[in-house]
């Protein structure tokens, strides 16, 4: 089964938003396999988003991302990646649908609640750059056969 990574940005942990935004991935019926609160350094953050490195509002994600601590997820699921990034919305909260995280929690394109990452390739590398193999860990989902097929996964 496929893993992702989501970041809960500063916008949601400095709001209390984390237990609501945790909610909807739990209640989707994905299965959270590594969880922590990390600060994410100046050298996380210029590999984390070197596609933006050169852009002159490079500095202020990088501050906005270092406003407080953040908590990183790994969750595992059927497709995962593509479903994480349904449920996140495009990147300005002023557009995203009603009914996506960030167009129900965030009107801003910085401020934007959660990272997740976009590809299977990207979610490999990001989740092996937030944590170490002994932080995530492989437990049964009891409630598998309720939440897939039995020839989805
Ligand atoms: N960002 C921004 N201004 C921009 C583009 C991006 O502030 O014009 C921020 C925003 O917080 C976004 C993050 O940089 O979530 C990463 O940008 P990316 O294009 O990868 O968007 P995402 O994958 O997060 O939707
Ligand atoms: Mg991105």
């Amino acid at each position: 089964m496929e893993r992702t990574l989501v970041i809960l940005k500063p916008s949601a942990v400095r709001r209390g938003l984390i237990g609501k935004v945790l909610t909807r991935f739990e209640d989707k019926g994905l299965q959270i396999i590594g969880m922590k609160m990390v600060f994410l350094s100046d050298s996380v953050l210029e590999v984390h988003y070197v596609h933006l490195k050169e852009k002159p509002f490079f500095k202020r994600i990088k501050d906005s991302m270092q406003v407080s601590p953040v908590v990183a997820l790994c969750l595992k699921g059927v497709g995962v990646v593509e479903v994480v990034r349904a449920m996140t919305g495009p990147t300005n909260g002023r557009v995203a649908p009603a009914g996506t995280i960030r167009g129900d929690y965030s009107v801003s394109v910085q401020e934007n609640i959660i990272h997740a990452s976009d590809s299977a390739e990207t979610a490999k590398v990001e989740v092996e750059r937030f944590f170490k193999e002994d932080e995530l860990f492989d437990y049964p989902q009891l409630m598998l056969p309720n939440i897939y097929a039995n020839d989805e996964y």
